[in-house]
């Protein structure tokens, strides 16, 4: 499913991790950059994670939902597995696996409530969920509880600067893209996620705009100028989506649904033919997974200088071997040259360049 966050990229790392295994360089996963949702509570959070996963699991509604961190942890496990199937595992249910979707929001709701009882209160002590499948990229997502102003229910006073503290010691780390999350039917130039972003992130290089609740703006309005960045700049621009209401959500309706109704959403309204490309989930996740793919490009440098001094060491006890020698050195120059590629070339499309040949 291309509208999803990473899958894209989900067959150039594989050949990347073919090429380092082939090498047999001991390296961990290439490391990819975490992705953080920030914004005011009901801002649409959690719908536009769910949407970029492509899968039901988190909970969402009016009221505050997302109480807790909820760390979320994507693995890629290779479809040659007899059992393809996704499976979610809590680090508190450690062994357990829900292959329900279903089931894992309840337990999210459940593991909330435990710690932060049943009535609005919050805790900054995270939720850890891994998933397993061969349709995602191998990263971490983190859904975080909403700024709130007024303390409700079990809140404390000081509710909005615990929430705010909880929300930057997660997004101050420089290897976060945080999504800023504000609906269309507010005012950009109060937005709290923009807000927040604008702190951990002065310079705009890894924060992404997300405008939402494009369907219920006041008539007679649109946010083509939120999207044109006119409103408030933003490096790396905005993308504007159309998630379920409340009434999606109480009836069920799927998330394959909600993408249609979106995509019908957007083109039969015509301000947004000519801000096409800034509208959709499938454009946030394109926009997105072009932000991963220059971090990997970013990262081929170290991956290279990792693999020739492997190669140097490697061709030094073969040099004990005698004639076996040649082809492995040979081998070695073609992995390094697969390698130079990429991190030379100026456009990187390694599916295109990189064919099962190449590994050998
Ligand atoms: P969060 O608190 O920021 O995580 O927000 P949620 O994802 O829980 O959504 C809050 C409420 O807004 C829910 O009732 C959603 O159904 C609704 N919602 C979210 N995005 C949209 C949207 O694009 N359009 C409409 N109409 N409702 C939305
Ligand atoms: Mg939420």
């Amino acid at each position: 499913n291309p509208s999803t966050i990473g899958a894209s990229l989900i067959p150039v790392i594989n050949k990347l991790q073919d090429i380092l295994a082939t090498s047999g360089a001991e390296l961990s996963d290439i490391s990819m950059p975490q992705v953080a949702v920030v914004g005011s509570q009901s801002s649409g959070k959690s719908s536009v994670l769910e949407a970029l996963v492509g899968r039901d699991f988190l909970p969402r509604g009016c009221d505050i939902c997302t109480r807790r961190p909820l760390v979320l942890m994507l693995e890629n496990r290779p479809k040659s597995d007899d059992d393809s199937r996704e499976w979610g595992e809590f680090r508190h249910l450690p062994g357990r696996r829900f292959y329900d979707f279903s089931q894992i929001r309840r337990e999210i709701q459940a593991e909330t409530e435990r710690e932060a009882g049943s009535n609005k209160g919050v805790s900054d002590n995270q939720i850890r969920l891994k998933i397993s499948s061969p349709n995602v990229l191998n990263m971490t997502l983190i859904d975080l509880p909403g700024i709130t102003k007024v303390p409700v229910g079990d809140q404390p006073s000081d509710i909005e600067a615990r929430i705010r503290k909880m929300i930057m010691a997660h997004i101050n780390n420089e290897n976060c893209i945080i999504l800023a999350v504000s609906p269309a039917n507010s005012d950009l130039a109060t937005s709290d996620a923009l807000q927040m972003a604008k702190l951990a992130d002065p310079t705009g290089s890894r924060t992404v705009g997300v405008i939402t609740k494009l369907d219920i703006m006041d008539r007679g309005t649109n946010a083509c100028n939120f999207l044109l960045g006119r409103v408030v700049p933003l490096k790396l621009g905005y993308v504007g989506v159309v998630n379920r209401c409340q009434e999606d959500i109480n009836k069920n309706r799927s998330i394959q649904e909600a993408l249609a109704y979106e995509e019908r959403f957007f083109r039969e309204h015509p301000v947004y033919n000519g801000v096409s490309d800034r509208c959709g989930i499938p454009q946030l996740a394109k926009k997105l997974n072009q932000i991963l793919e220059q971090h990997i490009r970013k990262d081929l440098p170290r991956l290279k200088a990792v693999l020739n001094s492997r190669l140097r060491a490697v061709m030094k006890e073969l040099q004990t071997y005698g004639e076996v020698v040649e082809s492995k050195a040979e081998q070695g120059a073609i992995l390094l040259d697969i390698l130079r590629r990429y991190s030379d070339g100026e456009e990187m499309d390694p599916c295109e360049n990189l064919t099962d040949d190449d590994i050998g």
